[in-house]
């Protein structure tokens, strides 16, 4: 085939694929039905958050299971003309250091994380936030995008509080936002934010994550004695769950569950976040 022709059929597919597009979202593919709000509260730390996600995640991917609307991306996988990434996928370090992952696909090893080829949108609810509460975010994002290679963007500000957000269903932005024990009880006792994000299957049996909360300690960040630096490193932290990364009894790393010093991504942190950034598109 000449190269001219080639291009003319690049440029057909490319047609087809965005009236594809066109049709997904007539379908409502960007808005899925919301499912009945869940009766508990959480009352644990963040296990108890992360299985409230997952309960979501249920019952939505069985909505995307079922869903006819979905085979644009499917149709572009199969010919090998995949959504492009946003920004470049990250080298895989080859340091030491541990890491593990909040959920892993079907075959148990390779993580769940967001789509590199869409943008990880974020809004700010600054109720009971520090003053300087948008640089220490703006921060973590610099931090988690550089390790990941994920698009993180500020859309706006919000009034929700993340027990609404906790129902949302679908793509929607991702809620920062400070709280207090009483309001969020993962927040209960020294845990000085919680952070989580839903999972959906989509039909080929891919998991991937499609909205997240994180949810900070109003006091303590509101709290002038708590040197910057120990907050950013807890909003890395933070932003380290919400991308996909777990827990790890490595106090090298700054997922290791207590804050001990250490005021930015180690070695095993960087390594898992390079992982999850570099899964293929949706
Ligand atoms: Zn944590």
């Amino acid at each position: 085939m000449s190269e001219r022709e080639r291009r003319r059929r690049a440029r057909e597919l490319a047609r087809l694929m965005a009236e594809l597009d066109e049709a997904d979202r007539r379908n409502g593919l960007g808005a899925w039905p919301t499912p009945a709000p869940q009766k508990r509260r959480p009352t644990g730390r963040r296990t108890t958050w992360v299985i409230s996600m997952v309960v979501t995640a249920m019952v939505l991917s069985i909505v995307v299971a079922l869903h006819p609307g979905s085979q644009a991306s499917a149709i572009r996988r199969l010919l090998g003309f995949g959504p492009e990434r946003i920004l470049a996928a990250p080298e895989l370090p080859s340091g030491d250091g541990s890491h593990a992952f909040v959920m892993t696909q079907r075959d148990g090893t390779t993580p769940v994380g967001y789509d590199p080829c869409r943008t990880i949108e974020i809004e700010i609810n600054p109720d009971n936030a520090p003053d300087d509460h948008r640089d220490l975010v703006e921060t973590a994002m610099r931090h988690t995008s550089g390790a990941t290679g994920l698009d993180l963007r500020i859309t706006g500000t919000t009034d929700d509080r993340p027990a609404q957000r906790s129902r949302v269903s679908g793509r929607a932005p991702v809620l920062v936002a400070f709280a207090n024990e009483d309001e969020w009880p993962a927040l209960e006792g020294d845990v000085a934010g919680v952070a989580g994000s839903a999972m959906m299957e989509s039909p080929s049996g891919r998991r991937f994550f499609v909205t997240g909360s994180v949810v900070l300690d109003a006091d303590l960040f509101t709290d002038e004695d708590v040197p910057d630096a120990s907050l950013q490193a807890i909003m890395d932290h933070e932003f380290g769950h919400l991308v996909g990364l777990d827990h790890v009894e490595d106090p090298n790393e700054l997922m290791y569950d207590e804050n001990v010093g250490l005021t930015s991504y180690g070695p095993g942190d960087l390594r898992g976040l390079a992982e999850i950034g570099r899964l293929p598109c949706e």
